[in-house]
């Protein structure tokens, strides 16, 4: 007998969470049901004591331990069932409550002068994932899948990025690597060190193990129950341990908060669609799911407008993750906000088929340079729930190079994937272009499947210092990647140029097209000293920098800025700057309509617009069993400011897709409109009337 697929693999989950008193069931699974979900993340559980029918309602950290009253959530699945909801339990595994300092003393995380972690959001200690709470956790997880709950939510769990020092994970580490537990803070700043290698790799394994034994004793219980994390965000994986490759491998579907908005909402309005992109395809062939808080943080109460929360939506399903929607006052209180969830979610619920079992037919990649973010000086760690803001100013910002360049790709509606480094010791021919934004750290395999893949046709687009350090971050004499970029002689990287320029020093280049009539093009804020072999092209240099903004004009230098460069049968861009940077800081038109030049020839790009502004992301994919094609239109235009009220509409875009069978129909599903169209050979043309905030269109074949 065939065995039956595990629940989540069946359909795409639309997960809410939302505060609702646990005693009145018919209400809760209503409330879930009107928004539009089929599961729900359940938070006022209670493993409690005593004999109480009803489950206490709290959520406050550090409780969780307490002893199981399984006959009332028994009872609450009863009534799920028959409404064939879900119900994943929330389980706080990151967060405690102070007092456990005392009475759980070899439970909690230490700092490097062994006190106990007080300070977890002002007010919390946390527990340590190899200390012997981990087998109190064993036992409750196998308690609650025996119970029939459909999955389990681990919330966490996380080192403290100045932790652990406990008297478990000493031992542990000292059993391991055959030395005494180094120095966190220390080595922080010394990446290079090997010591920092193996301090990392033992958290990340720590966390790793945790979950694989968590997962195992679910398992043993019931195969159908689920089991996942608070995976982590686009960002270095050090500060708290979790690294996605090794977390999806024991658990069961890779999430990360891609939709938590903070503060003045400065982070790229692409990070839920970045997050989603790279969790699907981190999760090779898991499901995934992007996090999203309904609350403008750090204002937990608060509720973002509806053109924020479509914006998460439809950038979250188009690259194929769940969707998951947090809220923290009573969703009724924001009926606009709500309509859009309900519209996302009946939508997804409508077209199951447009979000899973589907393939993507982009031929570029985005690097997210995971190792990067760990070993290499010049990196950020950006603010989420559990890591403080950690700015460096130093030159090669990873996350602001990865995002000015996924702003390029997506604002030149290129549509393309996020891998990530360990990716490209096998890079899928598949790609015509892949892009590493300043990918520092890279081993002898990545490198060398990199030159495979250009050698036998592949195109690359770099920037920085791409390639200049192993993996282990080591800086290296050359740019590993040298050969293929075509440049020699690297030597240190220069700057600030806070008010310089760079100049088109061949006019007629296909990169400058459009610029060539500029005497000055504003410069990268960083350069890399750096000389380019003699059959390499040169089409943009710097200008010498200016002692002053008024210092008078400057003079042309021979430092190239733009490198293009023949390998085998593929070819190179290499920017020897921080042009990514440069983008998601200023925004600058010039570089994206010269790093747009660029990759256009060597992106095998399928898809063209005509009249759509640059806020519309496109994207194609391909259902694997109908082989029918949809082209997904993200719609981020909007009243030019943010938080965004609402998206605007946009009107007659041209588009123009190759396709590889005769089309027999086109469909807008959002607006339920049947399109007409033309076919020749292999490009279909139509004109879409009106895109609102989300549009995904299904060409369907003969
Ligand atoms: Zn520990």
């Amino acid at each position: 007998m065939a065995q039956q697929k595990q629940w989540w693999l069946n359909e795409p989950i639309r997960i809410i969470e939302f505060p609702d008193k646990f005693n009145d069931y018919a209400k809760k699974v209503q409330t879930l049901k009107k928004l539009g979900g089929n599961a729900e993340h359940l938070l006022n559980y209670a493993f409690k004591r005593g004999k109480s029918e009803q489950l206490e309602t709290f959520h406050e950290p550090g409780e969780h331990y307490l002893e199981v009253d399984a006959v009332s959530l028994k009872k609450y699945l009863e009534h799920t069932r028959k409404q064939k909801t879900r119900v994943i339990v929330y389980y706080n595994v990151h967060a405690e409550n102070k007092k456990y300092i005392d009475l759980m003393p070899g439970w909690v995380q230490r700092k490097e002068d062994g006190t106990a972690i007080d300070n977890l959001y002002g007010l919390n200690t946390s527990f340590c994932v190899n200390s012997p709470w981990r087998d109190r956790v064993f036992k409750i997880v196998g308690d609650l899948a025996s119970c029939g709950v459909d999955g389990i939510f681990f919330d966490g769990p996380i080192f403290v990025t100045n932790t652990c020092y406990c008297a478990a994970c000493k031992t542990a580490f000292q059993k391991k690597y055959g030395y005494e537990l180094p120095s966190k803070t220390k080595l922080v700043s010394q990446r290079e060190n090997p010591q920092w290698y193996d301090l990392v790799e033992f958290q990340s394994e720590s966390i790793s193990s945790f979950l694989a034994e968590s997962n195992r004793q679910i398992k043993k219980v019931n195969p159908d129950t689920l089991l996942y994390m608070n995976g982590n965000t686009l960002s270095p994986d050090w500060p708290t341990g979790r690294n996605n490759r090794k977390v999806i491998e024991v658990t069961d579907v890779l999430g990360a908060e891609g939709g938590f908005l903070y503060g003045e909402l400065r982070e790229s309005i692409y990070k839920p669609g970045a997050t989603a992109k790279w969790v699907n395809g981190l999760a090779n062939g898991k499901p995934s799911v992007v996090f999203c808080a309904a609350g403008h943080k750090p204002w937990n109460f608060s509720t973002l407008p509806a053109g924020e929360i479509s914006i998460l939506y439809s950038q979250t399903i188009t690259h194929q993750a769940n969707v998951w929607l947090a809220y923290s006052d009573d969703p009724w209180c924001y009926q606009d906000e709500v309509k859009v969830l309900q519209k996302y979610n009946a939508f997804i619920k409508k077209y199951p088929e447009l979000f899973m079992n589907t393939v993507s037919l982009a031929s570029v990649a985005l690097v997210w340079p995971a190792q990067t973010g760990n070993y290499y000086t010049g990196s950020e760690i950006p603010l989420t729930d559990f890591t403080k803001e950690m700015k460096s100013e130093k030159a090669g910002n990873v996350l602001e190079e990865f995002y000015g360049l996924y702003a390029i790709l997506a604002r030149n509606h290129v549509p393309f994937d996020v891998i990530d480094e360990k990716t490209l010791e096998n890079t899928d021919p598949k790609y015509k272009l892949v892009v590493f934004p300043n990918v520092a750290c890279m081993s002898k395999k990545m490198v060398d499947g990199v030159k495979k893949f250009v050698f036998s046709g592949g195109n690359i687009m770099s920037s920085f210092e791409t390639s200049l350090y192993d993996e282990k971050g080591k800086k290296l004499e050359n740019l590993q990647l040298s050969d293929v970029m075509g440049v020699e002689n690297v030597s240190t990287p220069f700057g600030p140029l806070n008010w310089d320029f760079i100049y088109a020093a061949d006019p007629g280049h296909y990169s400058v097209k459009g610029l060539v009539k500029r005497n000055y093009i504003v410069s990268t804020i960083h350069g890399l000293n750096i000389t380019a072999r003699k059959n390499a092209v040169v089409p943009i240099k710097y200008f010498d920098p200016l002692v002053g903004r008024y210092a008078g004009s400057p003079k042309k230098s021979e430092k190239p800025f733009l490198i293009e460069n023949k390998y085998g049968n593929g070819r190179s861009i290499f920017f020897a700057g921080t042009i990514g940077h440069a983008v998601a800081r200023f925004n600058f038109p010039d570089f994206y309509r010269i790093a747009g030049n660029a990759l256009k020839p060597l992106a095998g790009v399928g898809v063209k617009l005509t009249n759509a502004p640059s806020s519309i992301e496109i994207t194609a994919r391909k259902n694997k069993e109908s082989g029918d094609v949809y082209a997904y239109f993200v719609n981020l235009t909007s009243e030019s400011k943010r938080p965004i009220e609402q998206i605007v509409p946009v009107h007659d875009v041209g588009v123009e897709l190759k396709i590889d069978k005769k089309v027999k129909n086109v469909t807008a599903l959002w607006a339920s409109k049947k399109i007409k169209f033309t076919q020749k050979g292999s490009t279909v043309k139509f004109v879409l009337p009106k895109i609102e905030e989300y549009e995904v269109v299904k060409l369907e074949g003969k």
